[in-house]
């Protein structure tokens, strides 16, 4: 078929625009967008006078990561009054506002889709979104309100639900719901050399007497966080660890904590997915899983994946740029995004050769890094500073002395105080918006340190969140890259806004 259109094309007597258009769309829907682009190049005297066609040249350059092409010709039809998909038009320019981090605009290009089309309940629901990423609150309960009063499917009801499910004066501040990393246990089946999660073995561990381990029965962890939700509502639930998946009746605690929550997991893929995916609700239950290659095999892991992405579930997967393992990212990075699924790379923080990470990644490091993820940017330039006393110092796992993790502890909490005399300070929605809990129960304002606002205990029900954003004395030593400052969402917001999390 393809090759009667190129020889029509190729003769006086049939070139006409419409055999273009087919055998572009064509190329388009076979995925071989190079093949479509150089058509259209070929044949560049019709792109003057076909608004279909360069409507289509647009979405290749979407296809192909030309962002800047594409904004610049739908951009170029949305401003004809004559144009027949402007709907279309709108949303995909919005779509692609969106993922340049410009939410006013994506939310311009949104309105003028409702303007086609006001009664499509979808364009609202995006908008919905679009305004979140906006900070703007009020509006995005007004444009809620307008939903409500259409007619809706199911599915809406349910993106209505888990917006209001939130308790209320937290519905209205971004991120618009509370997180929590609960770290289940310390126990892990692998011993990755760079692991920086606590382990028993661990001087952390030992430093750490306030948060040993603690298994509770699955009924107290389901009642306790059924109080979460009537507390606060449905929030989102990171299960960390350790490997979340070898805890004592880890299948029965999520099945009932789905129908509350949203669970967030993170895992290194050992599991069973056959009884993973008998037990969990993909709509609930959303996979990060991190490839580890000194433990796994590519070929199995990729198998396992596929499986879950077959049954609906959401999925990324993530590696850690440890230096002896850095070659092995192009490759991994290949195979897993042939599934479609998101590849992130975490810069490696801690000691390898006595040398301090990330800090001491080269240039070229850091660029093969950058060129692999662009996200883990923001990342990297955030853990630079940050001090990793509590990390492996050689691959002889040689670690700090218990005095000399006390003295650098004690040395925090006396800066903190200086801080806190001089008036500097910095506010902070975590513990209103996010809080940390450890396997004992005992819950924090964030991962920053153990030290840090202390907030109850799951378990007992003495957990309470701060109901404002407080002032923070850990000023200078923060080390995390999504602390919640208002004025500075630009930077963390979309981090915790993912799709998972905002669409329907
Ligand atoms: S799988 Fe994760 S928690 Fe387990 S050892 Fe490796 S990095 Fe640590
Ligand atoms: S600024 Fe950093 S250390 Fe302070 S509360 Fe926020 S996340 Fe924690």
């Amino acid at each position: 078929m393809i090759n009667d259109l190129l020889n029509k094309l190729k003769s006086e007597k049939f070139a006409d625009i419409s055999v273009l258009l087919e055998a572009v769309k064509y190329f388009r829907a076979n995925n071989q967008l190079l093949q479509a682009e150089r058509l259209i190049n070929e044949y560049s005297d019709f792109l003057q006078n076909s608004d279909e066609l360069k409507f289509e040249l647009a979405n290749i350059y979407v296809g192909t990561d030309k962002i800047k092409e594409a904004v610049d010709i739908f951009e170029s039809l949305i401003n004809k009054s004559n144009l027949c998909n402007k709907t279309a038009v709108a949303v995909e320019l919005a779509k692609l506002y969106k993922r340049l981090k410009d939410y006013k605009k994506a939310v311009e290009s949104i309105n003028s889709a409702i303007a086609q089309e006001p009664e499509n309940i979808n364009l609202y629901i995006e908008k919905i979104v679009l305004q979140r990423y906006l900070l703007d609150g009020a509006g995005a309960i007004e444009t809620l309100n307008k939903v409500k009063t259409l007619k809706k499917e199911k599915k809406v009801e349910t993106f209505i639900n888990n917006i209001e499910n939130v308790e209320k004066t937290r519905q209205e501040t971004a991120p618009y719901r509370v997180f929590f990393t609960w770290g289940m246990h310390y126990l892990c089946n692998y011993d990755c050399a760079y692991c920086y999660a606590p382990k028993p073995k661990d001087i952390t561990f030992a430093n750490n007497p306030n948060n040993p381990a603690k298994y509770e029965s699955s009924d107290v962890i389901i009642d306790a966080w059924k109080y979460i939700f009537d507390k606060y509502g449905m929030s989102r639930i990171r299960l960390d660890g350790g490997e979340p998946t070898v805890y004592p009746d880890f299948y029965k605690i999520v099945k009932e904590l789905s129908k509350m929550h949203k669970l967030h997991l993170n895992t290194n893929l050992s599991f069973d997915v056959n009884e993973f995916c008998g037990s969990t609700d993909p709509g609930s239950m959303r996979v990060d899983a991190s490839l580890h290659c000194e433990y796994t095999n590519l070929e199995e892991f990729l198998k396992k994946l596929e499986f879950l992405q077959k049954r609906g579930y959401k999925l990324t997967v993530s590696y850690v740029a440890y230096p002896d393992f850095l070659e092995n990212i192009p490759f991994a990075k290949k195979s897993i995004e042939k599934t479609g699924i998101p590849f992130f790379v975490h810069p490696y923080s801690g000691f390898y050769e006595n040398k301090q990470y990330p800090a001491s990644y080269t240039e070229s490091d850091k660029k093969f890094i950058y060129d692999i993820d662009v996200n883990s940017a923001t990342e990297l330039v955030w853990r630079k500073e940050r001090k990793a006393d509590y990390k492996r110092e050689t691959n002889d796992q040689r670690k700090l002395s218990k005095e000399e993790i006390e003295k650098t502890e004690s040395a925090k909490l006396a800066h903190q105080l200086e801080n806190k005399n001089n008036g500097k300070f910095k506010i902070c929605e975590m513990g209103r918006m996010y809080a940390r809990i450890y396997p004992n129960g005992n819950t924090y304002r964030c991962c920053s340190s153990d030290g840090n606002t202390y907030l109850g205990n799951l378990f007992d029900k003495s957990l309470k969140l701060l109901e404002k954003a407080e002032k923070c004395y850990d000023v200078d030593n923060c080390r995390c890259w999504r602390c919640m400052v208002p004025a500075e969402e630009s930077r963390w917001l979309h981090t915790w806004m993912d799709d998972w999390e905002t669409e329907i």
